[in-house]
C-alpha cells in the first residue's frame, strides 16, 4: 500500500542510498549470471563488477545481509563518513579505467548507476551529512533482526553472530553520540521511538531465542551479559535524545532540507533530466486534471446514489460526499484476503486476453497473510527472491484484519473497498510489481538489482494501474475510475506535498489542507503522510516521477512507431532493462529502435 518510513530502518550512508522502499526495490533480483561477452572491455567490466560489489558488502555488511550475503553477519559496521568517502573515491577512479564508450548497451547503464551510487556517497559524507542531523540513522536493530529471523545457518551460529554485534553496542552509540551536532526535533523524536522497538530486540527476542538454542553455557552467559550492556547503551541513547528535546524545541535543525539539498537529492535518487520544479508543477496540473475529472464522474454518478437529493454546491464536498458513499461497498473482514487470493487469477487472464505484457507461467504468485513479524508495515507487500536466491517463492503478503478493533477494520475496509482493492492487487502484483520483478530477475544484472531505482519500480506500478483501466479492467463503470483517481491523486499529491515542504516552507496546516481536502484522504492517513515527509526527502515522488517518465516515453515511442505501435511490444521492452532509471532505459530503447 504505501511504506512507512517508521519502519525502514537506515544503518549508514550505504543503505541510505537505496531507496527507502517496500521490500518490492531492495529484493527485486537476478543472479550473477555471466552475459554472453561481446568484447574484452564488457569482459573486464564483469570482472571489475565483481570485485566491487564484494567490496561493497564489506564496506556495509548489513547491505548484504538484507540482500542475503551473510559474510558480515558478525560485523556491527559503525557508520564512518570519511572511510565511506574514501572507498567512493577509490572506486570512482578504477571505474575511470573503463571507458564507457567501449561497453554494450547493458553495462553503460550499470556504469552510470555505480558511478551515480559513488558520487553520490561521496555528497552524502561531504555535504549532506545526515549522521549530524538524523538520530534515526543510529540504529542497530535491524540487522541484529534480520539475524533472528533469516534461517541461512543453525540458530547457534546466528547467535555468535549477534553476540560478536552486541559486544560491539556500546561503542557504536558512543561514536553515535560524538557524530549527532544539531540534529532535528522530528528525527530525533523518531529515532526515540525506534529504539523501543530496539529494546524489544535485544530483551525478548534475544531471550525467546536463547531458550532455543544449545551454545555451550558459557557462550550463552557471554551473550547475555553483551546484550544487557548493549541494552543499557540503548537506554543512555535514549535518555540522551530525551535530555535534548527541550532544546531542540527551540532551535533544532529544521527538517525542511531546502532547495539546494533537494535538488542534488533528488537528481542523485530519481535520475531523470527533469528538475524537481518542472515535476512539481507537471503534478499541479495534473491534480487539477485529476479533480475535474472526478467532478464529472460526480455528476454522472450523483442520481444513481443520492436520488433524492441535490448535490453540495462545493466541488470538493459533494466529490467527497460521493466517495464517501461508495466506500461503503466492501467485503467482510474474514473475506479480505481470500477476496485478494481470488482476484489474481483473474487479472492475469485479462493481461493474457487483452495482449498487455506476457506472463510467465513457472512462477506462479503466492497470496498469503503476511507471517505475524512483518504485520503493520504496508498493509500489502511483494516478498521478492533475493539477487542470491533467484529460485525463491514471490509471495504477496496482505495483512489479514483480524487483529484489529471494529473500528480499524471498517476503516480498513471502506479504504481498500472493492473498487481500490482490485486497484491495489494491480500495482502490487499484476500487472505491477510482481510482474515486472520478473522480468527484472531475467534482466541479468546484479548492479541493477543492488542500485535499484525506485522511480523505475513504483512508476510501473502506477502506470500498470491506468494501463488495466485503459484497456478496460472494470468495464469502464464511473466507480472504478472515480475510485482510481482518488488513487492516483494519492501519487501526485505526494509529488506535491514532498517538494512544497522542503523547498517552499509549506505548513502542517497547509499540508493537511491538501491531503484532507484536495486529496479526499482520511485524518489518519493525512497525519500519517504529513510524519513521513518530515522525516524522508525526495522519497514521495517516486511514484509520479517514474510514472510521468513511462508515460511520456511511451507516447514518444508511440508517436515514432505510428500504426505499427504494439503496447505488448512496448511494455516487454521496457521492462527487459531490469530496475534502470528510466531516463537510461529511455535512450537505450530508442537506440535499439
Ligand atoms: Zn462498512
Ligand atoms: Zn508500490
Amino acid at each position: 500500500m504505501r511504506n512507512s518510513v517508521a519502519a525502514a530502518i537506515v544503518f549508514g550512508l550505504f543503505t541510505a542510498a537505496q531507496p527507502a522502499t517496500a521490500k518490492t526495490d531492495t529484493d527485486a533480483a537476478p543472479p550473477a549470471t555471466p552475459q554472453p561477452q561481446s568484447s574484452t572491455a564488457d569482459a573486464n567490466f564483469e570482472t571489475f563488477k565483481q570485485t566491487f560489489v564484494e567490496a561493497m558488502f564489506q564496506q556495509a555488511p548489513d547491505w548484504g545481509l538484507e540482500v542475503g550475503q551473510y559474510g558480515g553477519a558478525a560485523q556491527l559496521a559503525i557508520p564512518d563518513p570519511s572511510s565511506d568517502r574514501a572507498f567512493a573515491q577509490k572506486w570512482l577512479d578504477q571505474l575511470a579505467r573503463h571507458p564507457q564508450a567501449k561497453l554494450s548497451p547493458a553495462n553503460v547503464i550499470d556504469r552510470a548507476l555505480i558511478e551515480n551510487f559513488l558520487r553520490r556517497t561521496i555528497w552524502e559524507a561531504e555535504t549532506f551529512r545526515r549522521f549530524e542531523w538524523d538520530a534515526s540513522i543510529w540504529n542497530v536493530g535491524e540487522g541484529i533482526s534480520l539475524l533472528l529471523t533469516r534461517n541461512y545457518a543453525p540458530l547457534d551460529a546466528r547467535l555468535m553472530a549477534v553476540s560478536a554485534r552486541l559486544a560491539k553496542v556500546p561503542e557504536y552509540y558512543a561514536v553515535a553520540r560524538r557524530s549527532l551536532r544539531r540534529p532535528t526535533l522530528e528525527h530525533t523524536q523518531l529515532a526515540i521511538r525506534q529504539s523501543q522497538g530496539v529494546l524489544d530486540l535485544l530483551g525478548p527476542s534475544i531471550d525467546e531465542a536463547l531458550a532455543a538454542s544449545t551454545l555451550p553455557e558459557a557462550r550463552q552467559a557471554e551473550l547475555r551479559e553483551r546484550a544487557t550492556r548493549a541494552r543499557q547503551a540503548v537506554t543512555d541513547w535514549v535518555a540522551y535524545l530525551d535530555s535534548r528535546i527541550p532544546q531542540l524545541k527551540r532551535d533544532g535543525r529544521s527538517f525542511r532540507i531546502g532547495p539546494a539539498l533537494y535538488a542534488k537529492k533528488f537528481a542523485f535518487e530519481i535520475q531523470t533530466d527533469m528538475t524537481p520544479v518542472q515535476l512539481y508543477r507537471e503534478a499541479q496540473t495534473e491534480k487539477e486534471r485529476l479533480t475535474t475529472r472526478m467532478d464529472e464522474l460526480t455528476t454522472e454518478l450523483w442520481p444513481k446514489y443520492f436520488p433524492d437529493t441535490k448535490p453540495p454546491a462545493a466541488r470538493a464536498e459533494r466529490i467527497g460526499k460521493l466517495i464517501d458513499k461508495l466506500s461503503e461497498n466492501h467485503v467482510a473482514a474474514a473475506d479480505f484476503v481470500p477476496e485478494v487470493k481470488r482476484e489474481i487469477p483473474l487479472l492475469e487472464q485479462w493481461v493474457r486476453d487483452h495482449d498487455l505484457v506476457t506472463l510467465d507461467p513457472d512462477k506462479p504468485l503466492q497470496v498469503r497473510e503476511t507471517p505475524i513479524y512483518k504485520r503493520g508495515v504496508a498493509g500489502a507487500s511483494i516478498d521478492a527472491p533475493g539477487p542470491f536466491d533467484p529460485a525463491a517463492t514471490t509471495w504477496y503478503n496482505v495483512d489479514p484484519l483480524d487483529g484489529k478493533s471494529p473500528e480499524e477494520q471498517e476503516s480498513t475496509l471502506r479504504e481498500y473497498n472493492h473498487w481500490m482493492l482490485q486497484i491495489l492487487n494491480i500495482h502490487e502484483a499484476v500487472p505491477g510489481h510482481y510482474v515486472q520483478l520478473i522480468y527484472a530477475n531475467k534482466s541479468p544484472s546484479l548492479i541493477k538489482s543492488l542500485l535499484t531505482n525506485g522511480a523505475m519500480i513504483e512508476g510501473w506500478a502506477v502506470y500498470s494501474e491506468r494501463m488495466m483501466l485503459e484497456s478496460g479492467w472494470g468495464n469502464n463503470e464511473p466507480e472504478m475510475w472515480l475510485i482510481y483517481s482518488k488513487w492516483a491523486l494519492r501519487v501526485v499529491c505526494n509529488t506535491i506535498l514532498d517538494y512544497s515542504v522542503h523547498n517552499l516552507g509549506m505548513t502542517e496546516q497547509q499540508a493537511m489542507k491538501l491531503l484532507r481536502e484536495d486529496a479526499f484522504q482520511q485524518e489518519a492517513e493525512a497525519r500519517e503522510k504529513w510524519h513521513r515527509v518530515q522525516v524522508s526527502q525526495v522519497q514521495l515522488t517516486s511514484y509520479y516521477s517514474g510514472f510521468a517518465a513511462i508515460r511520456a516515453l511511451r507516447e514518444e515511442v508511440k508517436k515514432r512507431e505510428g500504426s505499427a505501435f504494439e503496447l505488448k511490444r512496448f511494455n516487454e521492452h521496457f521492462l527487459s532493462y531490469g530496475n534502470a532509471p528510466v531516463k537510461y532505459i529511455r535512450s537505450a530503447m530508442l537506440s535499439a529502435e
